[in-house]
């Protein structure tokens, strides 16, 4: 497949001795989220010189900066999130890869750093999996998570594009986001804080976008809510996303239900997972919409009972119901404040397809190059 051969050659060097396995599945038991890394990372650098080089496989480690790094003062950075799957017949395979290096690329873009090619994205995966393949969980809703990041690394206090960048995956074995199952959260409606104007970089995956969300997001904690829900920056009226996921609204129920979710205005983050379930409503027979529905049409369809259920969905949680909304103005429950019943088909639906325990019928699976043993 010549798609798949990067036109950068890897080094690999291996870390001397491996983690006895019963180690590895001790610590793969109860991994969490975000907390435990794997044996091994990717690293390439880029100079505006000689462009991309020197990828390498390396022992997982701390990295050494100077203090004059540029990204530690102007934030030139940009990451994605993607899962790798054990699948049912014992390989692993890494969910819609393709679609994640076209996001990290137009990302890229926006914070004037160098586009990996979409092959190199795809051989830096391949490579980290063909050598921590068995740090991938087997355990029902637990996955390997792949956080591929990009940062200025030229020592410079100037403020320009960085003419020296470092490209690195590393990789996370996470659990259950939901350890005791799929738990509906409240959301705070965040009036006075915006995460993204018409012009900034809301569609770029960015650390700076959640930075400047932190506030908003202890303040919706302080207002006993779980997430902060963002309104569109110039009316403060238009719903756009939970924290770092998008929302979908479902109106009516059974096989009549109509899927909406908010369209891509450039402010909102295309969310791969939004992708995918505007797909697979469609698959199951639902209307689907991509539109706009402002804080008061969304009180008011609960209230008179057309609007059933509401749910977040990203790559980390899959799936989270909305039970009830909070402002400074009211609070309201969404439908009877459980998993609503479309919200929790879908999310299987995706889960089939991401675990191989269901047809990749579009396609969306990236089988990493490794054997079924490990
Ligand atoms: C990453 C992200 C999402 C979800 O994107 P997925 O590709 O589905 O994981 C949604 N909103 C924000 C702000 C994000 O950063």
């Amino acid at each position: 497949m010549s798609s798949r051969t990067s036109t950068i050659k890897f080094a690999v060097s291996q870390i001397p001795e491996r983690l006895p396995a019963a180690e590895r599945e001790r610590r793969l038991a109860n991994p969490g989220f975000g907390r435990i890394f794997t044996e091994h990372m990717v690293r390439i650098h880029w100079d505006s010189e000689h462009g991309w080089h020197d990828a390498e496989l390396k022992p997982y480690a701390p990295l050494s900066l100077d203090p004059g790094t540029s990204v530690l003062h102007y934030a030139q950075a940009v990451f994605e999130g993607l899962k790798a799957f054990r699948q049912a017949d014992g390989g692993v395979a890494a969910f819609r890869a393709d679609a994640h290096a076209a996001r990290f690329r137009n990302s890229a873009r926006r914070l004037a750093l160098p586009e990996l090619p979409d092959e190199t994205f795809l051989e830096a995966i391949d490579v980290l999996l063909a050598a921590d393949h068995g740090w991938v969980p087997s355990a029902a809703e637990h996955s390997l998570y792949l956080r591929p990041l990009m940062f200025a690394s030229e020592v410079s206090l100037s403020v320009h594009p960085s003419s020296e960048v470092t490209f690195l995956l590393i990789a996370s074995p996470s659990g259950s986001y939901f350890p005791r199952g799929v738990k509906p959260v409240t959301v705070w409606l965040s009036e006075e804080f915006s995460r993204a104007a018409p012009g900034g970089t809301g569609a770029a995956k960015t650390g700076g976008n959640y930075a400047g969300g932190l506030l908003a997001q202890a303040e919706a904690a302080e207002q006993g809510c779980d997430q902060v829900v963002w309104l569109d920056s110039t009316e403060h009226r238009w719903v756009e996303e939970m924290g770092g996921m998008n929302l979908f609204f479902v109106f009516g129920s059974g096989s009549d239900a109509r899927l909406m979710t908010p369209a891509l205005t450039g402010t909102l983050l295309p969310g791969i997972t939004r992708d995918s379930l505007l797909v697979l409503g469609r698959d199951l027979g639902y209307a689907v919409e991509e539109g706009r529905i402002s804080v008061e049409d969304w009180r008011a369809a609960c209230e008179d009972g057309s609007l059933t259920e509401v749910f977040a969905c990203g790559t980390a949680a899959v799936i989270t119901p909305v039970a009830a909304v909070k402002s400074a103005r009211g609070a309201w429950k969404v439908g009877d404040g459980g998993a609503g019943e479309v919200s929790m088909r879908l999310r299987k639906e995706l889960v089939d397809i991401q675990r191989g325990t269901a047809p990749d019928r579009h396609g969306w699976l990236h089988p990493a190059r490794v054997s079924s043993k490990s």
